[in-house]
């Protein structure tokens, strides 16, 4: 019986991870003025990250990967931010992608989505601390 995390930390890390894929998409993926990131009546359809339609199929698939780490992450709420877990469990080929989005959107995420980034970065720090 595997265990499916539900926690707020895990939610937490899912909008936080959500957030990312959204931005690093949208800067690397994305025609600009394209119709598909349009919507009906000419605003960006990008604000929010649950919003399938902004990311590409490759991001899309790296999401619902991400997503599904999450659910079941052994550590669960005790889970550290992933960047210091002891347990890598990406996939080599979406260890490399997550790393590009990380790198793209994790400092930019302080201008986009400031709770969030502050957030990530308390637990961050909390959990280079108790290691
Ligand atoms: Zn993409």
């Amino acid at each position: 019986m595997v265990r499916q995390n539900s926690g707020r930390r895990i939610r937490e890390e899912k909008q936080a991870v959500g957030y990312m894929i959204a931005l690093y998409c949208q800067r690397h993926h994305q025609p600009r003025h394209s119709r598909s990131t349009l919507t009906q009546n000419g605003l960006p359809q990008n604000r929010c990250p649950e919003n399938k339609q902004t990311l590409c199929e490759h991001c899309q698939d790296l999401y619902d990967y991400a997503m599904q780490r999450l659910t079941l992450c052994r550590f669960g709420e005790d889970k550290p931010t992933c960047a210091h877990c002891p347990k890598h469990c990406y996939r080599k080929d979406y260890q490399r992608h997550i790393r590009q989005v990380m790198r793209f959107a994790g400092p930019r995420m302080i201008f986009y989505h400031p709770l969030i980034a502050i957030r990530h970065l308390i637990q961050h720090l909390q959990s280079r601390r108790t290691r």
